[in-house]
């Protein structure tokens, strides 16, 4: 089981999926780092219609931050907000708490379930996790219907 999940974090890390820019005027440009590792990353984000309609990201860093970004961007493309922040949740719970994660649900994301043990690299997995809320929480307008 580990090695099968070490082989899709390789993969993704390798071959990360939505690299790159997002050519869009109205796309959402957020450069966010983890400095207990050194990684580096900038998300591009469109959202419309309260729904992520595409998602990128360019960056550099270790596996584990690397493979976690393009998982989470496969995850997320095409999601509504409150589909999003479930899933984001759900990751942040599976790391920081080790909480039993649904492969159902987090796909090939579960691979990283492993880093709660690992507590130095916490902030490696969660980063791009991290930069998409604070990317979603500058833009308050997709949450305004819940009222
Ligand atoms: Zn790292």
């Amino acid at each position: 089981m580990e090695q099968l999940y070490r082989q899709t974090i390789m993969d993704h890390y390798k071959q990360p999926r939505n690299y790159g820019k997002l050519a869009d005027d109205d796309a959402i440009v957020l450069p966010y780092k983890n400095p207990t590792c050194g990684d580096v990353m900038i998300l591009y984000m469109l959202l419309q219609d309260d729904c992520i309609q595409d998602i990128k990201f360019e960056g550099s860093g270790c596996s584990i931050s690397m493979a976690s970004c393009s998982m989470m961007t496969e995850l997320v493309k095409r999601k509504s907000v409150r589909e999003v922040s479930q899933l984001l949740e759900q990751f942040t719970s599976m790391i920081k708490e080790g909480a039993e994660p649904d492969e159902d649900v987090l796909e090939d994301a579960v691979s990283l379930s492993g880093v709660h043990k690992l507590r130095g690299r916490h902030n490696c997995a969660l980063m791009g996790w991290q930069a998409l809320q604070k990317s979603l929480e500058q833009h308050p307008v997709t949450l305004e219907n819940h009222n």
